[in-house]
């Protein structure tokens, strides 16, 4: 996250020394997001616009993307193998993003991508408690024990960890919707794999209140709009 004092960043991007910025403020040619800067102790972000005698030194867009995942496309920026989700974008920024949670090779649906930070931490971050919402389909038949077994916890030895309640609703016989708040290595397979009962497709159909939109057909993405950006949590 970049972040940085007014007069800091004055120095940075411009001939001026910290020392000297203060009197670019007292002289009312600096500019923060269209309104005069006053004080050099200003926290400037990424996204502020700054400006001198109205000459912008920084503007940067913050891009939100939702992505409708295929199935054998790589949650990476680089692969020797695979096709990526940055490959399948078409935005002329696209290098500058990161995905906001990765989903396994052989899972699709709904994947995040932006350049804004703080968004994408404040969604993964586990205090935030931001459900993913995963449509999973089963090569056996689920039973009801399971949804009591999802609530519960399960221990995973290898990272000696007790998942979070996890929430199961059976749709139908080879098919359940499955709610986590975190997002363990092949958590929903391991947590099926309990059962001895393979999960042959796994598709997030959303992250916290943001579904993925079914008019994007696969391999296709789209901005968000301001609503989704804020509503997402
Ligand atoms: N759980 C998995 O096993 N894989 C995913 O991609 C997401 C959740």
């Amino acid at each position: 996250i970049s972040r940085s004092r007014l007069d800091r960043f004055l120095a940075k991007h411009t001939d001026y020394n910290k020392k000297s910025v203060r009197l670019l403020l007292a002289q009312k040619r600096v500019k923060v997001d269209g309104d005069l800067a006053t004080s050099i102790e200003q926290i400037i972000d990424k996204f502020s616009v700054v400006s001198l005698d109205d000459i912008i030194l920084q503007q940067n867009t913050a891009i939100y993307l939702m992505l409708h995942k295929p199935v054998g496309v790589v949650c990476a920026t680089k692969d020797e193998q695979h096709k990526t989700v940055i490959d399948l974008l078409d935005h002329q920024d696209k290098a500058s993003l990161h995905i906001v949670g990765r989903l396994d090779l052989n899972t699709s649906g709904l994947v995040l991508l932006t350049n804004d930070s703080r968004w994408s931490e404040a969604l993964t971050l586990p205090e935030s408690k931001v459900e993913k919402r995963y449509l999973v389909t089963l090569a056996k038949p689920i039973t009801a024990d399971y949804i009591s077994a999802f609530a519960g916890g399960m221990h995973f030895a290898y990272e000696d960890i007790i998942t979070k309640p996890a929430k199961l609703k059976i749709i139908n016989e080879y098919q359940a919707q499955v709610r986590l708040v975190e997002g363990k290595y092949h958590q929903i397979k391991r947590m099926f794999g309990r059962f001895r009962n393979p999960v042959v497709a796994l598709h997030r159909q959303a992250i916290g209140q943001l579904q993925l939109d079914p008019l994007l057909p696969e391999g296709q993405s789209r901005l968000l709009t301001e609503q989704e950006v804020a509503d997402i949590f």
